[in-house]
């Protein structure tokens, strides 16, 4: 267990085991401040598995928050779903008193298979949680920092502004539609796919959005693809297929596996790594958490579009993979100098 802790460099893990209720709290790094991450309700195949997941994505939160200059540290939760019956209401108010026994030092969110009301569950037990329905949904300030992460792309590869540049938007869910929504509004052509098909039709009634089906998506030639569904869109496979000069989405874990950043910028497609593009919403939350009013959280989101820029010219400057720059910024934010040494970093 500590040697698995060591190669994801978590420093604390917390363990919940009350009847329905198998959860697990991983917190990867505090300096900047409390863990803020969501907390993930879904089946396991294996214990190990569900540690090993809330180890991973507590580790991606720290840094996101670090270049995200949020001041939070990253944190996730995993609560095993149980496999037959159960009582929600009581195991998500179990998880709240567990959430109010780490005194503050992780802060609770919305992830896979967790709602707003599991959310308010978990507040009648406990403060520490971000996105109950009191403080609202993270989604249409995530799709916001996306769209300025495309417009920054565009502008830094393509020298041009989003009028008639083609996108291809994969996933139209909670940020997705949004995005596809703004995106038209300046200019731009889309191709969309879904799984659901009434989601589809939305788009292409609303904004005159070209129809491809889930596996035709990568073949589309275009100007920006944009993952906004699930994770590992840009794969051994899938690289091959897609005809895009950048890849810019909401998606967490774009790339299947780290050497496809590499590829992608072997064949001279920019990459907006993900974790920077899709912090709005983590910007929102913890600016909420905090009490900050709403120009002020979107001046804080406007900010991304300035840390793309910079990992754009250091990328281009160095010869070396936007996603590397990233981490190698957000490592030097977590382990060394802190934010004003960034640029000597890398
Ligand atoms: P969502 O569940 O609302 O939307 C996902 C959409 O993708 C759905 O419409 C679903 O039908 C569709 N989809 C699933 N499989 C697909 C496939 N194979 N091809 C095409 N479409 C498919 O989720 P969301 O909140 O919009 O988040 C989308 C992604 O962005 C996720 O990876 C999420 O982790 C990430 N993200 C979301 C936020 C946020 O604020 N919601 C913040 C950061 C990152």
């Amino acid at each position: 267990m500590f040697s698995d802790m060591r190669s994801h460099e978590v420093q604390e893990l917390h363990f919940f085991n009350q009847g329905d209720l198998h959860a697990v709290i991983a917190l990867h790094n505090l300096k900047l401040g409390p863990a803020l991450g969501g907390c993930r309700f879904i089946e396991y195949d294996s214990e190990g598995g569900a540690i090993t997941d809330a180890m991973r994505l507590a580790k991606g939160m720290s840094y996101k928050a670090a270049l995200a200059r949020v001041p939070q540290g990253g944190g996730k939760a995993v609560i095993i779903k149980p496999k037959g019956a159960f009582d929600r209401k009581a195991l998500f108010k179990q998880f709240g008193q567990c959430v109010e026994a780490m005194s503050g030092r992780y802060i609770t969110a919305m992830d896979s298979g967790t709602t707003v009301e599991d959310m308010d569950l978990i507040r009648s037990q406990t403060p520490y949680v971000s996105s109950s329905s009191n403080i609202g949904d993270p989604s249409p300030s995530t799709a916001k920092g996306v769209l300025l992460g495309i417009k920054a792309a565009v502008q830094f590869h393509l020298k041009t502004d989003l009028k008639d540049v083609r996108v291809v938007i994969q996933g139209l869910g909670h940020v997705g539609m949004d995005l596809a929504q703004q995106l038209h509004e300046h200019g731009a052509l889309l191709t969309v796919c879904d799984i659901d098909k009434g989601k589809t039709k939305v788009a292409q009634q609303k904004w005159g959005a070209a129809v491809v089906s889930v596996n035709d998506v990568y073949d589309v030639p275009c100007d920006v693809f944009s993952p906004c569904g699930l994770g590992g869109a840009i794969n051994r496979e899938t690289i091959n297929r897609i005809q895009c000069s950048i890849v810019a989405g909401c998606a967490n874990n774009q790339l299947q596996t780290e050497d496809m950043g590499e590829a992608l910028f072997q064949k001279g497609i920019l990459y907006a790594p993900d974790y920077v593009i899709n912090s709005g919403g983590l910007i929102f939350a913890s600016s909420r958490f905090r009490d900050m009013n709403v120009p002020s959280i979107d001046l804080e989101i406007s900010k991304l579009k300035d840390t793309l820029n910079q990992i754009f010219v250091l990328s281009k400057n160095k010869s070396q993979p936007t996603h590397q720059i990233a981490n190698t910024m957000a490592e030097h934010i977590l382990y060394e100098g802190g934010h004003s040494l960034i640029m000597e970093a890398v």
